[in-house]
């Protein structure tokens, strides 16, 4: 089998994503508790190096394309065993990242990678997206959120949009087959104060899979009486 570490070099480089040694290493430790990890709870489904490599570093890592996301404060909602979060974090020291997850068994975990891998400057929350969200210490207070694999869109918005600042971004990373559910979400991502304004297509190296990365900006304040409590916004989507 190929290095994971050949595999992460030449992936970034099909990506065009700069990367260093330090960098891979760091990968490569996150590789290594993830899979000891798994042995003990449910954190993913892809168990070999080379897929962890591509479907979860590469893919995470591709977040990294949308040109507005630079320095500032991020928050990685529905974050489980730290996708795309942790990566994007490894590449880029200086981006303050917040996780969020509704299972602590997950955040302890990630507690974990960011004390072996030396990442500082990092937050965990505990709790659903929905709950936070309307927390006045959290809300409208990042510069970028990112998903990946949550919740439809039309529920995704409402999770994510809260917690960006006007002029702020939501990346959405999605599968290749987003159209129906880009229209489901028109409506919402208005109410919510956001704007499509860039739709990538990622190619994963190596693999025949596409990917989408949806980039919404905000550009007005959210309501107030969004996020709804939760479990409502996955019960009845905003139409
Ligand atoms: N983003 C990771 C990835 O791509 O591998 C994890 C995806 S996993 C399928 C979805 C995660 O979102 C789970 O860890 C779950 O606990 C979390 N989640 C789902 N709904 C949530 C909510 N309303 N608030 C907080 N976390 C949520």
């Amino acid at each position: 089998m190929t290095d994971i570490r050949d595999i992460i070099k030449a992936g970034c480089s099909e990506l065009d994503i700069e990367i260093d040694n330090i960098h891979v290493e760091k990968l490569v430790k996150y590789k290594d508790l993830l899979i000891e990890w798994n042995k003990k709870m449910n954190l993913t489904a892809i168990k070999d190096d080379e897929e962890i490599a591509i479907k979860h570093f590469l893919d995470s890592l591709a977040c990294l394309k949308v040109k507005g996301l630079v320095e500032g404060k991020l928050i990685d909602i529905g974050t489980g065993a730290g996708f795309p979060g942790i990566p994007i974090k490894i590449l880029k020291d200086d981006i303050k990242t917040t996780l969020l997850d509704a299972l602590n068994k997950r955040l302890e975990f990630l507690k974990e990678v960011c004390r072996h891998l030396d990442l500082t400057d990092v937050e965990y929350l505990h709790g659903r997206a929905e709950d936070y969200g309307r927390d006045e210490a959290f809300r409208e207070n990042f510069d970028f959120a990112v998903a990946r694999a949550v919740a439809p869109l039309n529920v995704l918005v409402e999770y994510c949009l809260p917690f960006v600042r006007v002029g702020g971004l939501f990346i959405c990373q999605k599968g290749p087959n987003l159209n129906e559910e880009l229209k489901e979400a028109e409506a919402a991502i208005n109410i919510l104060g956001g704007r499509l304004v860039e739709d990538l297509i990622i190619k994963l190296p190596f693999m025949d899979i596409k990917h989408r990365i949806i980039v919404i900006e905000k550009n007005k304040q959210t309501p107030t009486k969004y996020p709804r409590r939760a479990g409502k916004p996955s019960k009845n989507p905003i139409k």
